[in-house]
């Protein structure tokens, strides 16, 4: 009710179902089948998640895996009877680990659990070496004078905290992007991070890092939390602690990805267009099935379940599988696959009448986030009559940019979605080699295909103007 008055709120809930008229009526009668129909699991979200991660495994973007994955994508689509399928390619840098190894130098050998961060450059075949200057936060990195990190080894060692709604992840991401390059402006020769973690386990976890003019300005490595727990201590001993960094990672200038996209249209709205967003790149250590396969099955099944509705909707419901989410590029132009989408589409934009995506893994929904004037609206209150049997509340927090792929959409000023889902244990595999089908509970799955057909059913069967709300 944060967003009602109270007597407003109350007239609004006494008026329900009746004000919004039968047609509307009818329409929330559908949208519950929907519903009732997702939560049973009958729909094809399992599968699509375990044939794609399953065939395909890991999915770096621009690598072959990529590539053959998206044609699948697009085959699976005609065959669930989307129409308009299309994949749409463009041009990036790709970056490709090779062999790579994080050791303790001194006081005393030994290994460490490490992985490159996505972007950063190869060392020498005999890797770079230097005493660890450990920082507990990005702000602290940030606070060093310059040239006080001359030819050491930058560690940030920050402890990433647990949250349901992944806002530890935002607080911790600046150490992960831009630590190389603060690092570098002070004369560091190499960098290293706490995994953006919250698994406790050995697991390194990957991600990006920032180019700055065009390269990513240092070597730079996630460790796994226990093994910066043992820099940590290290340190902390008072030990001088000379570590070592090797990587054989490679670019490769002129790869290429691709968007995938299909469609359920409309009836007497067609032209309007609903998003549907999910990532089809994936880190390149577990098969991406939290990250994002999840994500695409998610929009999949809710499309799918709508195409066989006993009518169609209103408006057309477009799912997009991005490419080239998780990279950073030279240019700068991330991430790639939303920029390329919205850039050939500039003509058409007024007809995208909402979009929201799915990138936080296969756990429950328990929030949905709409702009005030939508939240207040029938079309609001019609969906949370829908969605709280299956444990769904309306969120404080605003939809915001509506996450990475469709945000330069809603920079554009294409109203966004979110339904938040549960990620307070999103970020123990986020990245890692344990980003697995196994980490996905069917049952979880199945309600949050039931929260998005929900939404996406009273959208596109609606002629709400969303950008008005
Ligand atoms: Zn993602
Ligand atoms: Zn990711």
């Amino acid at each position: 009710m944060k967003y009602l008055s109270g007597t407003l709120s109350v007239l609004l809930l006494l008026a329900g179902p009746c004000a919004a008229g039968s047609e509307s009526t009818a329409s929330e009668a559908i949208a519950a089948t929907l519903r009732d129909r997702a939560t049973r699991g009958d729909s094809p979200a399992w599968e699509f998640v375990s044939e794609i991660t399953t065939r395909f495994g890991p999915r770096p973007a621009g690598s072959a895996a990529d590539r053959a994955a998206a044609e699948w994508s697009a085959a699976k689509l005609k065959t669930l009877g989307f129409q308009n399928v299309q994949i749409e390619e463009f041009p990036l840098t790709a970056w490709v680990r090779g062999a790579e190894r994080v050791e303790v130098l001194a006081p005393s050998p030994q290994p460490l659990a490490a992985v490159s961060l996505g972007g950063a450059p190869p060392t020498a075949a005999t890797g770079v070496a230097g005493e660890v200057a450990m920082f507990g936060s990005f702000a602290e990195l940030s606070a060093a004078p310059a040239e006080s990190l001359a030819g050491k080894i930058a560690f940030v060692a920050y402890d990433m905290t647990r949250t349901q709604d992944g806002s530890g992840y935002g607080a911790a991401g600046p150490g992960r992007r831009s630590g190389p390059d603060i690092a570098a402006q002070r004369g560091a020769v190499g960098y290293l991070v706490r995994s953006l973690a919250t698994g406790g386990t050995r697991m390194p976890h990957a991600g990006a890092t920032a180019y700055v003019n065009g390269r990513v300005p240092l070597p730079a490595f996630a460790l796994s939390e226990p093994d910066a727990d043992q820099i940590e201590r290290l340190v902390k001993l008072g030990e001088k602690v000379r570590v070592r960094l090797t990587s054989g990672a490679t670019y490769v200038k002129e790869a290429r990805s691709q968007n995938v996209i299909g469609e359920i249209p409309g009836t007497d709205r067609a032209s309007d267009v609903i998003v549907l967003g999910a990532h089809l790149d994936s880190w390149d250590l577990g098969t991406g099935a939290l990250d994002d396969a999840a994500g695409m099955a998610i929009i999949t099944a809710a499309a799918k379940l709508i195409g066989d509705a006993p009518r169609r909707p209103r408006r057309t419901v477009r799912v997009v599988f991005y490419g080239a989410e998780e990279v950073s590029q030279p240019s700068g132009t991330t991430p790639r696959g939303g920029r390329t989408y919205l850039a050939n589409r500039t003509a058409q934009l007024s007809s995208h009448v909402l979009a929201g995506e799915s990138d936080f893994g296969a756990d429950r929904v328990y929030a949905v986030s709409l702009s005030k004037g939508a939240a207040e609206s029938a079309f609001g209150q019609s969906l949370m009559r829908v969605v709280a049997p299956i444990g769904v509340v309306p969120s404080a927090v605003p939809p915001g940019e509506g996450g990475s792929d469709v945000e330069p959409l809603v920079q554009a000023g294409v109203p966004a979605f979110v339904l938040r889902q549960d990620g307070s244990k999103y970020f123990d595999y986020h990245h890692t080699a344990d980003d697995t089908l196994d980490k996905i509970d069917p049952a979880a799955l199945s309600q949050n295909v039931a929260a998005w057909v929900s939404l996406v059913w009273l959208a596109a069967d609606s002629d709400v103007d969303f950008r008005t709300l």
